[in-house]
């Protein structure tokens, strides 16, 4: 089994009870463990040393939320960055060209190209009821077209007619032309691979591009493809031009370090994972699973996450008490709003008031519900700093310029600055006479 980070990172970092920012120190003792997690992960080198850069400039100099200490800090600083570069949730294959979309998948020998065209004609049936054409453009192993046709076959997809004698090109052209006849939806062509990166394998591919015109380009890899990855993704990027990533193996007991090698040296997003042998053992890609993978981690991240919340919490008292002093401006309202919409809206931040908790049922009574946020919110950002700290200049003319700015109309503005108002007077009230302050909100 892997060491977990958190582990390795105890014995550096938690001793250190110091609170306030990750110092240089700290944060350089951390990465020397990061870098070794991420290379038995499979990162490959030059990708880790551009992240614990990227991680470094992050980290040095951030606070440390209370309640956790400075190695977990780290961690979720790493997390976070990882994610961040990993990409986006579950970015499908896009189908959004002409009929019929051509997809053609690339990749080294035995990387699962075969059995990934065939899920993925498989998934593209059944859920999006298209009609998908297989083709198998492996003419240099004897029986590859035949393990298409066979796969063809268990899916209930079609396959192109195998031709003896014909070049990958030629077969290309032959499923294109054959997806028109046959009114086919997708045409997936599925290439020959080496057991290594060479000439003739990228001159063959980009024989093919130019010949089908694929929307979608994808190269497949084995997860458990080590400092490799690098080249190969970079490879087959420059050499023929891929639009995305499919790791397969998945399932298999490595950390998937090639997910954030590949994306990192492409900039293409990692579409669908492959996780078994099985046709229906094809997955989305979530940042979020690959790096608690990578990182052999997870309750640590939740953990810090909660402090997070917690500091958003302290932060909305914070707030609370300063108005009760009697500052209370436009400014102020909207940080108020926003805060009141991440803290889960009127219910949450009423909860957290004295004297305030079972106020929110009478205020969306009286029309203060959530999605008003939004509005006042675009009507505050359409003014001046000026106009937010002092709303008494705010007359018509400037009333009608912030009406149109924030797509509202003059009554819209005059509600907020009613509000602002009865707020502003609640709020000088609650250091004292709770009773007096409910009764002014409810009645004005
Ligand atoms: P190709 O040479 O790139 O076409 O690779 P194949 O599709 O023929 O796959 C090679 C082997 O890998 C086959 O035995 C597949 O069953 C297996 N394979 C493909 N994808 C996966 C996967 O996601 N998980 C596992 N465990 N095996 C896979
Ligand atoms: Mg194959």
């Amino acid at each position: 089994m892997f060491e977990n980070l958190q582990e390795r990172l105890g014995s550096i970092l938690n001793g250190l009870t110091g609170r306030g920012a990750l110092s240089e120190a700290d944060v350089s003792a951390a990465l020397r463990e990061v870098r070794r997690a991420l290379l038995e992960a499979d990162v490959a080198l030059e990708v880790v040393r551009a992240f614990t850069d990227r991680v470094r400039e992050k980290a040095v100099g951030a606070e440390i939320l209370k309640s956790i200490k400075p190695g977990q800090m780290v961690v979720k600083i790493v997390h976070d960055e990882l994610i961040d570069m990993l990409g986006t949730d579950g970015e499908g294959i896009s189908l959004n060209a002409a009929a019929p979309v051509v997809i053609m998948m690339v990749g080294l020998q035995g990387s699962g190209k075969t059995t990934t065209s065939a899920k993925i004609a498989k998934r593209l049936t059944t859920r999006e009821r298209k009609k998908v054409l297989m083709a198998s453009l492996d003419t240099r192993r004897p029986a590859a077209q035949e393990q298409l046709r066979q796969l063809g076959v268990q899916t209930g997809v079609d396959t192109l007619p195998i031709i003896e004698g014909q070049s990958p090109v030629d077969i290309a052209a032959r499923a294109v032309q054959a997806a028109k006849l046959g009114g086919h939806d997708v045409v997936i062509l599925d290439t020959a691979g080496r057991t290594h990166i060479d000439e003739p394998l990228m001159v063959e591919m980009a024989d093919i591009k130019k010949k089908s015109s694929p929307h979608e380009i994808l190269l497949v890899a084995d997860a458990l493809t080590g400092q490799d990855a690098v080249n190969l993704a970079r490879n087959f990027d420059e050499r023929v031009g891929i639009t995305g990533l499919v790791l397969t193996r998945m399932d298999g007991d490595g950390r998937g370090g090639a997910a954030l090698s590949m994306r990192a040296v492409t900039g293409k997003p990692v579409k669908l994972i492959g996780v078994g042998e099985k046709m229906d053992e094809l997955d989305e890609f979530h940042p979020r699973r690959i790096a608690d993978r990578i990182l052999g981690m997870g309750d640590i991240v939740s953990l810090v996450e909660r402090a997070a919340e917690n500091i958003d919490a302290e932060k909305a008292a914070a707030m609370a008490a300063r108005m009760a002093k009697g500052k209370f401006d436009l400014n102020d309202m909207a940080d108020q709003i926003r805060q009141m919409e991440k803290l889960g809206g009127m219910g949450g931040i009423m909860g957290m008031m004295p004297g305030m908790a079972g106020m929110k049922d009478k205020m969306s009574a009286a029309g203060l519900d959530d999605r008003i946020f939004k509005r006042q919110l675009a009507i505050i950002s359409s003014m001046t700093k000026a106009e937010r700290a002092n709303p008494d200049i705010l007359k018509h003319s400037r009333k009608k310029r912030i009406a149109s700015g924030s797509g509202t109309d003059a009554s819209d503005i005059n509600k907020l600055l009613k509000m602002h108002r009865q707020m502003a007077d609640m709020m000088k009230m609650m250091g004292g006479k709770k009773g007096g302050m409910m009764k002014q909100m409810m009645g004005g």
